[in-house]
């Protein structure tokens, strides 16, 4: 995680370049061990694109790549089309902001939010102006005199934030910047995170993190990262309903991952034919079965799945049912059950043909 807080960029007052990220094949070893392996993606000027993946993926490797704190071995990073990997961080334009805020503490907030401005030289009768607008934006104008230790976390992620802003940077790069919060205050700096979004609509954002519903609120697109490859890459729609591998559809969303083998109109499960939309896949194929809990009804249906119940959870909204299906434990997530059966019973499940995905088998292999 980096301690020093990356803030610096093209000289205030000169115009400010189109933003936009693009990972040209990059790739960074430690000590031999590759942890970011070939990364092609791009980002476009104002869009958000979530990395998104379990820790020791490599989702801040590329995020530092980007900052230029890490050096990549091979590729090259674009910030607007220029390439910058061999530029030092301070010259790239980015404002950056990690988990553990890395304010200075013995420094009042304004002089924080100044410090980026200053590394890069700003003139002098603009940062007052410039601090005041980074605080304002992020709703901390009353607290300019304190200290860091006289805010709570959330409000010292918001003048990290400031920070970060206050140099006007083409590329915003946040890395896990909730995740120190509380789960209360973390939704509301989500809808904070998308309002900003919206009131700088040219800056690209890159967002680490690893938890999908920050991903599936803030992102245009989802990378999603594991062991230092890009698994997919799409909107939050795309993924979710049409995942391409077995890792994106476990780890966007829950799902149920069933061996089928493909047939004419859909695919079997060891002796239960179902009709499902098979895409290219080839008759006689091996392949999974990705069907959404909450897509899986009670009763009967177009595709009925026999089972026994195992478990069952009560969530609020649903009952969360685990059926043993021949040895395959299907979850179902249903709404409105009156009486939820019991352990044992046995049950019937049913999906609709469009809500079943296909995925090639060993995709998830990469
Ligand atoms: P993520 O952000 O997805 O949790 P990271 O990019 O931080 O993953 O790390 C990817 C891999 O690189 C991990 O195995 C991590 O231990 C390793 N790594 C990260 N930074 C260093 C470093 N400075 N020296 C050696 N290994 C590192």
């Amino acid at each position: 995680m980096a301690a020093r807080p990356a803030v610096a960029g093209p000289a205030a007052g000169a115009p400010r370049p189109a933003g936009g990220i693009r990972f040209d094949e990059v790739s960074v070893a430690y000590g031999g061990t590759t942890v970011l392996d070939r990364l092609d993606l791009t980002v476009e000027p104002g869009e958000v694109v979530a990395l998104l993946g379990p820790s020791g993926s490599g989702k801040t490797t590329a995020l530092r790549a980007v900052a230029g704190f890490v050096r990549p071995a091979a590729g090259r990073v674009l910030i607007g089309g220029e390439d910058v990997t061999d530029l030092p961080p301070h010259r790239r334009g980015i404002g950056m902001v990690v988990q553990s805020y890395a304010l200075f503490p013995h420094l009042r907030v304004e002089q924080n939010v100044a410090f980026g401005l200053k590394a890069q030289k700003a003139p002098r009768r603009e940062i007052p102006g410039r601090v005041a607008e980074a605080l304002e934006m992020t709703g901390m104008a009353g607290y300019a005199r304190r200290y860091p230790r006289e805010l709570s976390g959330g409000q010292q992620q918001r003048v990290a934030i400031a920070r970060a802003l206050a140099i006007r940077p083409r590329v915003l790069l946040l890395d896990e910047p909730l995740s120190a919060l509380d789960a209360q205050l973390r939704s509301g700096m989500l809808a904070e995170l998308a309002r900003l979004h919206r009131e700088l609509p040219d800056v690209s954002i890159l967002y680490v993190t690893h938890d999908q519903i920050e991903a599936l609120t803030l992102a245009d697109r989802i990378a999603v990262m594991d062991k230092a490859r890009l698994r997919d890459v799409g909107t939050p729609q795309e993924l979710y309903r049409r995942p391409r591998t077995e890792f994106t559809a476990s780890f966007v969303g829950n799902a149920n991952l069933l061996p089928v083998t493909v047939t004419d109109g859909g695919a079997r499960l060891d002796g239960t034919e179902l009709t499902l939309d098979t895409g290219d896949a080839l008759p006689g194929a091996a392949a999974t079965l990705c069907l959404r809990p909450h897509l899986v009804g009670l009763g009967e249906g177009p595709n009925t799945l026999r089972g026994r119940i195992t478990e069952v959870q009560w969530r609020g909204a649903t009952h969360r049912l685990y059926v043993d299906v021949g040895g395959h434990r299907v979850m179902a997530d249903v709404r409105e059950l009156r009486e939820a059966p019991a352990p044992d019973e046995p049950v019937a499940l049913h999906f609709a043909p469009e809500d079943g995905v296909l995925l090639a088998a060993g995709v998830s292999d990469g």
